[in-house]
Formats: C-alpha cells, structure tokens, sequence
C-alpha cells in the first residue's frame, strides 16, 4: 500500500516530545532560546513571542531587539539586550521575525548563527532563501496562508485550494520545515515527499484567529527547539499546544493572544 500522505498528531506522541526537567537539569541545558522580535510600531509582538517561550520548556529567554522595555515590564525573567542577535551571548536556538518590521539584519545575523532558527511574520520575507539553504542547522518557517502565498510568488486562494502542496513546495526550496498555519496546521519536513507524512495538527479552533496569536506559537516552539527538539516535532508539539491552549483560554467566546500564553502550562498538563 502506498505511504499515507498526511498523519494526525496524536496526543500520547507529543507527550513523549515534551521535554521534562531532571534533577539534573539545569537552565543552561534546559535551553536558551533567543527571541529576535519586535520594533518600535509592534512592541507587543515581542512581549507576545516571550510569553510564549517562557512557556515553552527552554531554561531562559533571551530578548535582543528594541523592545526590551516592554519585555521587562511584562515579564522581569526575560534577558533583554538592545543590542543585535548577534551579541547576545549564549543561545540554543532564535526566534526571529514577529513584529520585526523592515530591519533585515536581525534575520541575516541569526541565520548565519549554527542554532536552529525559527522564521515568522515580516521575518519571512526578509529571510535570503539561499541563506537557508545554506544553513547547516535546522530552520523552521511558520507562515500562515498569505505568508506563503507571498513566498511562493502566488495568490493566497491558491495556498488555500492546496495547501499541502504549497508547505511541501517551499519546505523543498528553502531546505527547511514548513509550519503552514491556519484551521489546520500542516508541519511539512524539507524531505518530505521521499515517503515522510506530512504532520496535520487537529487541535485548533477558530478562537485562535486573532492578532498576536501567531507571535505566541512562534515563541512556544523556538523554546522547544532551544530545548533540543527538532524542526518537525518542536513545530508539532508547539501547534498541538497551542491550539490546546486555544482551546482552554477562549472556552467558547472570545480571547486575546496574551490570554492563549497564559494557558499553555494547562494545555502542558492535558498531554503530560
Ligand atoms: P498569525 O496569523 O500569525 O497570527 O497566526 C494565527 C494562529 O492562529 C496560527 O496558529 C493559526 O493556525 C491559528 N488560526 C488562525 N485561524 C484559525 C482557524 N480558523 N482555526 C484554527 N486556528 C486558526
Ligand atoms: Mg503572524
């Protein structure tokens, strides 16, 4: 029989994906995960993305960007530097993207970082796919339906009419797995195609379409990555969660995106 093309994310597989501190643990090998975000017009979309790494599984966040104050007052565990990804010491993997406005020399400068890199929102456009290619650790793109469409060089309907079809394209051009957002998430490998299924995530609800709720799911999976997943399952795991923290903070009527972070440690108890 032919290999299924597509494979629901089950609760017990992501369970085993979570990552669960030891006595052994520490911050430092729990991850850092650094969160490159924001900009003076979208302050809110880097207290979003370091919400949701906080909530994430990584030991520390690190925020690098103009918004450090807005980081701080939220949330006074976050490492904020003003100053670029680039010195911002020590981190495991970076979120690149929310918020980030028309500055691309925080994308160039995490890209040629050797951590993995997740790429979101305006970071996806100023992101040289040749870099990517390039990168010798994992990369993850997380465009919703006119993110892709706009890498593609396509129309949003046609994204939307196949989807599948359109995170497997742009896994295949930039090397990288793709997490296609929207009613269902698709989470696409770089290799896919050669018998690897194509991870759907059944877990969401129409709640979560709501602005900032991409920048919250870009900070829970770069902490899974920072924690050591790879692309595929940190993406996977963070979509599951997400759409389970969704699912929680709206409960049936209306949510903002900071009231879905806070209910990812609930959603964490639902899989564990
Ligand atoms: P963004 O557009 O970047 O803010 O991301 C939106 C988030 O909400 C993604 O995680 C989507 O998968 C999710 N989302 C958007 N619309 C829907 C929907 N109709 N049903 C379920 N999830 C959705
Ligand atoms: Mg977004």
């Amino acid at each position: 029989p032919a290999e299924p093309e597509l494979e629901a994310l089950q609760h017990a597989d992501v369970a085993r994906l979570l990552p669960v501190p030891g006595a052994e643990s520490d911050k430092y090998r729990r991850g850092v995960v650094g969160i490159a975000a924001g900009s003076a017009r979208y302050p809110g979309a880097a207290v979003l993305a370091v919400a949701g790494a906080l909530r994430g599984g990584a030991g520390a966040v690190r925020y690098a960007g103009p918004a450090g104050r807005d980081v701080i007052a939220r949330f006074p565990e976050t490492l904020v530097s003003d100053r670029g990804p680039k010195h911002a010491g020590r981190v495991q993997a970076w979120v690149v993207g929310p918020g980030a406005g028309d500055d691309a020399g925080p994308v160039a400068e995490v890209l040629a970082a050797d951590v993995p890199v997740l790429i979101d929102a305006d970071g996806l456009r100023l992101a040289d796919a040749s870099a990517v290619r390039a990168r010798s650790a994992p990369t993850l793109l997380t465009p919703h339906a006119g993110e892709a469409a706009a890498l593609l060089g396509v129309e949003r309907e046609e994204v939307e009419a196949g989807r599948l079809a359109a995170a497997r394209e742009l896994a295949g051009r930039y090397g990288a797995t793709v997490l296609l957002k929207g009613s269902t998430t698709l989470v696409a490998g770089p290799k896919d195609g050669d018998g690897t299924a194509v991870r759907v995530n059944p877990t969401g609800t129409s709640w979560l379409a709501t602005a900032g709720s991409g920048d919250v799911l870009s900070g829970l999976a770069g902490s899974l990555l920072a924690a050591g997943l790879p692309a595929r399952d940190a993406g996977s795991a963070a979509a599951y969660l997400h759409g389970l923290a969704g699912r929680r903070a709206a409960d049936g009527a209306p949510v903002g995106a900071h009231d879905v972070a806070e209910a990812i440690p609930g959603a964490w108890r639902d899989v564990l």
